[in-house]
């Protein structure tokens, strides 16, 4: 006689990708308004993360692979990846660009770490000579987990740290280096139309340049209402794309103090039946957890509750899913908000079967 439950088989552990390199970059601090503030972007973030996931039966760490210098060139324009290998003979302590040449960038040398302003549209984004292999590391988490999803697994994590969902084709900014979300798309790509959407507090401006013409890949992102919150110059509605994606772009802004109630609303009104009528083959979610009602960086007044439910919603989507880790500041919480929305996109996943 079967068990009762026999039919109901053990789901595998998601496949979480992490290498301790990425914590060898530790960004000291930034402006914020005039005040000198600690570093929000802290190596505390990725270890309580890692902290969750490890005692968490349903998650299984792994080490990526290596990621070639080819790969990132392949993504991002050249001068960019020259300028962080520049910064890797920079010594102690970091290069917080200050001078931004604005449209009179073609003097610019990527050589020259007084001329990073050229490749950055912020203050608080420091280069150190631990950055590059930070981010590198960050980027292979991304691709391995796309890797791991085009093998089989039909839910796969990067603990990407530092985060990558405002790093553009040729420009460096809020905390990101490398866009690892759109190394995991561009990988998925080969598989058919690959949509992102980017949860994070903050408009994913990165991902948006890396694929505004690019109709093949559908970029979602929810987010702080810009004209209030950073990247404050991108973000709006009236984005949608150009050339081939044209209308593949969607943005979607919120104000101050949105609660779950409505930041689901918009998920399930907006949103999600965009992502369908797109038809994606799979799926990347730009997993930012600064929504959460104690993060000191964003503004909304989420609860883990809601990640839980954001999962589940984007879970039963039925797609093969790669969620990148992108920001998040309340450390305290990180590691519940993170592994409460993998098990709520696991949980959707499992109902559409
Ligand atoms: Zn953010």
């Amino acid at each position: 006689m079967r068990a009762p439950n026999a039919e109901v088989p053990m789901a595998e552990p998601i496949p979480v990708f992490f290498n301790e390199v990425q914590l060898e970059f530790r960004p000291l601090y930034e402006w914020a308004f005039g005040e000198r503030i600690a570093h929000p972007e802290s190596t505390a973030r990725a270890e309580a993360i890692l902290a969750a996931v490890e005692r968490d039966p349903g998650f299984s760490v792994r080490e990526p692979g290596p990621l070639p210098d080819s790969a990132l060139r392949a993504l991002h324009d050249h001068h960019l990846i020259t300028l962080y290998e520049a910064a890797t003979g920079w010594g102690e302590g970091e290069c917080h660009p200050t001078t931004f040449p604005g449209l009179s960038r073609f003097n610019a040398d990527p050589t020259n770490l007084h001329h990073a302003g050229a490749w950055c549209f912020d203050s608080g984004t420091p280069l150190s000579a631990r950055t590059l292999e930070a981010a590198r590391w960050s980027a292979a988490c991304a691709k391995d987990a796309a890797r791991a999803v085009m093998a089989g697994a039909p839910l796969a994590y990067a603990l990407s740290r530092p985060p990558g969902h405002h790093a553009m084709k040729a420009m460096f900014g809020g905390y990101c280096y490398i866009n690892n979300a759109a190394l995991a798309a561009r990988t998925l790509r080969r598989r058919g139309p690959v949509a992102v959407v980017d949860i994070d507090f903050h408009h994913g401006n990165g991902t948006q340049d890396l694929f505004w013409r690019d109709g093949k890949v559908f970029t979602a992102s929810i987010h702080g209402d810009p004209a209030e919150f950073y990247p404050y110059f991108q973000g709006l509605e009236s984005e949608q794309g150009a050339a081939r994606g044209v209308g593949t772009n969607l943005n979607v802004a919120l104000p101050r103090g949105t609660d779950g109630a409505t930041w689901l609303g918009a998920l399930d009104r907006v949103v999600l039946p965009r992502v369908r009528a797109f038809g994606p083959a799979s799926l990347v979610v730009c997993a930012g957890l600064d929504g959460y009602k104690k993060d000191p960086v964003g503004g909304w007044a989420l609860e883990t509750a809601d990640f839980a439910a954001a999962g589940e919603r984007l879970g039963r989507l039925g797609l093969p899913t790669v969620v990148v880790q992108e920001g998040g500041y309340y450390t305290p919480h990180l590691g519940r908000n993170l592994t409460a929305l993998l098990h709520g996109v696991r949980a959707g996943q499992a109902a559409t079967r």
